[in-house]
């Protein structure tokens, strides 16, 4: 290790290179000790985590000098009605931010004094849209029709790469000389951004090959992977995801201490017209909050919080209390691949009895979707309890403050 040190100080071995020459655990040391001493820092607090590195190494990080530890909480438990996750659960959420948990809490416990949260996927396909130049307008065409007749053969092509993936559809967009088809696919329990971009590079070959289009990047920017967008809320990406639950004026009372017709004014005016006339992608209070927490806790992608957090939520009187709903268009969740195998989200997906592949495939992550969804019902519902009854600041000021 002394040696490695210093060849890294001599500049003839290079950072990323200390894998090929140590164990992993050294390796980590050995260049977390150079930076350290490169910087004058001290980094001591990031070499102490019990996460089994072998695996790590080599799928989800590159340069490793340590880890970052983020608290987890738990809301619950909280009773849910899914289609593939039915009982009572504990959410883990992983924050830094005071009063979430607490608040998550509260909304998980109206839940399941109301008798649970209903909640459905309805919707399933992670999408990757590849981008080819045409020669003009009517090759465009030409292009997009090709690929709309050759379904069959575009599926084949797709799936000769991964053994449960399947192509669910091919939808053409054409835009002056530009064609993108956006490929959506079963992804069965993997999020499946590996697998749709490895397949796609399939089709995009054949399309290229029989069509005479250039491609010019496999991600044309029309899938959307991490960044706002509207194509996402309408058509979906990954899963998307209802959860409702009715609250009678009883419960909003003794819970919330605030009354519907005050829940739904709050909701009309800060949700639907605040978020219309700020221009928002998301309809919601804080989504992101609880689909980030979930998020981390449980190995997903984070950058997904772009899409995952772009809710609607519905309050709608009922004569007797409310019916309240969350809707998120794109939940891109996983229960293998990617961060989930990571010891500690690996034992967070566990708690949740949803770690690894599903029986039959596809089901874990469905319910793992399901389980984000009722974590942002509880969260919108218990948000929208305190400002209904005037309690935010208060609560923030209790909980939050260093
Ligand atoms: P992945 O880590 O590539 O793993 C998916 C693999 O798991 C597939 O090869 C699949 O094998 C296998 N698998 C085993 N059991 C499975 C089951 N029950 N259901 C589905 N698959 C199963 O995962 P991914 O979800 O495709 O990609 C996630 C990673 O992509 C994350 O690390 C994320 O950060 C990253 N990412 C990539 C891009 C990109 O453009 N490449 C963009 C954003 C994020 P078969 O295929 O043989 O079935």
């Amino acid at each position: 290790m002394e040696d490695a040190l210093a060849r890294l100080k001599k500049g003839t071995l290079k950072l990323y290179a200390l894998e090929k020459e140590l164990p992993p655990e050294d390796a980590v040391r050995v260049r977390r000790t150079f930076v350290e001493e490169e910087r004058d820092a001290d980094l001591a607090a990031l070499g102490a985590f019990t996460i089994g590195i072998d695996r790590v190494v080599r799928r989800n990080i590159e340069n490793m000098i340590g880890t970052v530890q983020i608290p987890v909480g738990v809301a619950g438990p909280v009773q849910v009605n899914g289609e593939y996750a039915r009982g009572e659960y504990y959410l883990p959420l992983a924050t830094t931010e005071g009063a979430l948990v607490a608040s998550a809490n509260r909304g998980a416990s109206a839940i399941t004094k109301a008798g649970g949260a209903d909640v459905r996927v309805v919707r399933d396909g992670m999408t990757r849209a590849p981008v080819f130049a045409a020669r003009d307008v009517v090759h465009a065409k030409e292009v997009a029709d090709w690929a709309t007749a050759h379904f069959a053969d575009l599926a084949a092509a797709a799936e000769t790469t991964t053994s449960r993936g399947t192509l669910l559809s091919v939808a053409p967009y054409v835009t002056g000389t530009s064609v993108f088809l956006r490929c959506a696919y079963d992804t069965k329990d993997a999020m499946g951004m590996n697998m749709a971009t490895i397949a796609t590079a399939e089709i995009a070959d054949l399309v290229e090959a029989e069509t005479g289009a250039r491609l010019i990047a496999l991600s044309g920017n029309m899938c959307v992977d991490k960044k706002p967008a509207a194509i996402n809320l309408i058509e979906g990406r990954g899963k998307t995801v209802v959860a409702g639950v009715r609250l009678s004026d009883d419960l909003i009372q003794r819970v919330f201490k605030t009354d519907a017709a005050t829940m739904v004014e709050v909701n009309y005016r800060k949700n639907l017209i605040g978020s219309a006339r700020a221009g928002a992608l998301g309809f919601n209070a804080h989504a992101a909050n609880l689909v980030a927490a979930m998020y981390l806790a449980c190995g997903q992608d984070p950058a997904h919080v772009v899409e995952g957090s772009s809710a609607i939520t519905t309050v709608e009187a009922t004569g007797d209390g409310v019916y309240v709903a969350v809707t998120l268009p794109a939940v891109q969740v996983g229960t293998v691949g990617g961060g989930t195998g990571i010891d500690t989200q690996a034992a967070c997906l566990r708690l949740l009895g949803v770690a690894g592949g599903g029986e039959p495939e596809g089901t874990n992550a469905r319910a793992f979707a399901e389980l984000v969804g009722v974590g942002v019902l509880a969260g919108e519902l218990s948000l929208l309890g305190a400002l209904a009854a005037h309690h935010l600041a208060r609560a923030h000021k209790e909980l939050g403050r260093g």
